[in-house]
């Protein structure tokens, strides 16, 4: 499958000798949600698949980003049997609650397991798996993507394929590649908060309660301390108040801390970099302050931090159609859906960005009704302008509304699923993404069950 060959890249429009793999029909860029979802489907759909993601496990946020929990919405064939086979090894329930949640619910996940039961399903599925690899650019061949340039220990290597797929989240390859791209909001750019989150064990919880400050006293010291240097927040922190600094909003406790930052934009990498230094710094400082200042935190530790920052929003291409806010409201339905979703509309910004109470009224007046759903056309994974390349996960063709629903993890392996079904279709059929029939797709999508 390997040979060594110069090629003249039209992109780059030097000649390089490298290393060429040109065995795979699909390679997905990306092993989150949506790089999941693709590289099952097409590899289960007979697709010589290669799977390439830069960390060393399975998962993208879902196991990197401290998330643990799946959002409510329908999701597809692998969704189900993901959450089925981590059931069936305690790593994830069932959370129904009523009417905040559609049925049946949430669900609560082991991440670590995730990433085992990812890389079993990835496996049986016969796709191949290059882990500390970097997609580094397209390889584009007579205005096409036709392989992806990678980069890991070994040096840089081309990959061919006849379809590419987009997993990155951030819509690397298709920026790479010249396609059309959005970022946050049209009129001032501005991006939803990004997260960072953290949990700190060997804590005595019932000393603490028993003998710890008030809520509104370890409020106030913490402020304190952040005002005095001896914790240092993240430069753009969102204003430090219980919820974002450092508090568990669901057992009320200082157990499990994040941070939300502003106006850090994902795909600039020394923004990524500088707040990803600025949470650990700030993280240690916390660990300091609660053992020098907590009742049975003396010996508190943190636990597994994340290795990506939770990003909510970056990159979106432009499609054959951009998914709206009212599409999500409103329970659109298309020829071409290819994916079903109901979550809320659930933006995270503060003013004068787009800020939302998260009360029960908002939520259900922004989602389609319970049983419910909207569609995602197959128009919205396909970008303007660019051949063989398509794109899944949350940087799929929407407007910031839709986006801000169709983010959660299920829909992002949902897109996934289809992008993978449909790059092998096209393989079998000798035709372009952008040549398939979408109403074609979704048929074989229905089939899956
Ligand atoms: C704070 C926060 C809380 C959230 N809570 C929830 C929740 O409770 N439930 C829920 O369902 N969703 C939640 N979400 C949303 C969800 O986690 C993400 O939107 C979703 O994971 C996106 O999936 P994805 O597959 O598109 O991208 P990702 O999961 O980000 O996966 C992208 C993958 O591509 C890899 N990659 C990127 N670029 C390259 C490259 N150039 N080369 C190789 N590999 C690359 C990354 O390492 C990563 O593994 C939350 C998001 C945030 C930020």
């Amino acid at each position: 499958m390997e040979r060594n060959e110069s090629i003249m890249t039209e992109s780059l429009s030097v000649t390089e000798n490298v290393p060429i793999l040109d065995g795979y029909d699909v390679v997905v860029c990306g092993a989150g949600s949506a790089g999941l979802g693709a590289a099952v489907a097409a590899a289960r759909a007979g697709a010589r698949t290669l799977l390439v993601e830069q960390l060393g496990h399975l998962g993208g946020m879902a196991t990197s980003a401290n998330i643990g929990c799946f959002c409510d919405s329908p999701a597809g064939p692998v969704y189900a049997e993901l959450i089925e086979r981590l059931q069936s090894l305690d790593a994830g329930h069932w959370v129904p609650k009523p009417p905040r949640y559609h049925a049946p619910g949430r669900m609560p996940y082991h991440g670590e397991t995730l990433k085992l039961v990812a890389m079993d399903m990835v496996h049986g599925a016969g796709a191949d798996v290059m882990l500390t690899t970097v997609v580094d650019s397209p390889y584009m061949l007579d205005s096409a993507v036709a392989g992806v340039f990678v980069a890991n220990k070994g040096g840089r290597a081309l990959v061919k394929a006849n379809v590419v797929i987009d997993a990155t989240a951030d819509a690397d390859v298709a920026a790479g590649a010249g396609a059309e791209v959005m970022k946050g909001d049209p009129d001032d750019g501005r991006l939803q908060h990004v997260n960072f989150r953290f949990t700190l064990d060997n804590v005595d919880i019932e000393l603490f309660k028993r003998d710890g400050p008030a809520r509104d006293e370890l409020i106030a010291m913490l402020q304190e301390a952040h005002k005095d240097g001896r914790i240092r927040v993240p430069a753009n922190i969102f204003r430090p108040h219980p919820k974002t600094f450092p508090w568990d909003t669901l057992s009320e406790e200082l157990s499990t801390g994040y941070f939300e930052i502003e106006h850090v934009d994902a795909s600039d990498p020394i923004a990524v970099n500088r707040t990803l230094c600025e949470c650990h710094l700030a993280t240690l400082d916390i660990i300091r302050f609660c053992r020098e200042n907590l009742p049975g935190y003396e010996k508190c530790r943190v636990n597994p931090i994340q290795s990506i920052l939770g990003t909510r929003e970056s990159r979106r291409i432009m499609g054959g159609y951009v998914l709206a806010g009212a599409d999500v409201i409103n329970a659109h339905k298309f020829d071409d859906g290819i994916a079903r979703a109901s979550f809320w509309i659930d933006h995270h910004d503060s003013p004068p960005g787009i800020t939302m109470p998260h009360t029960i009224e908002h939520i259900v007046s922004t989602r389609p009704a319970e049983g419910d759903w909207y569609e995602i056309p197959y128009r919205c994974l396909v970008p303007k302008g660019v051949r063989g390349l398509l794109v899944a996960g949350r940087c799929i063709s929407c407007d910031r509304d839709a986006q801000a629903s169709m983010r959660i993890m299920p829909t992002c392996m949902y897109t996934g699923t289809a992008a993978g079904i449909a790059a092998a279709m096209a393989g079998n059929m000798g035709v372009r993404p952008d040549e398939l029939d979408g109403r074609e797709v979704r048929r074989q999508i229905e089939n899956m069950g």
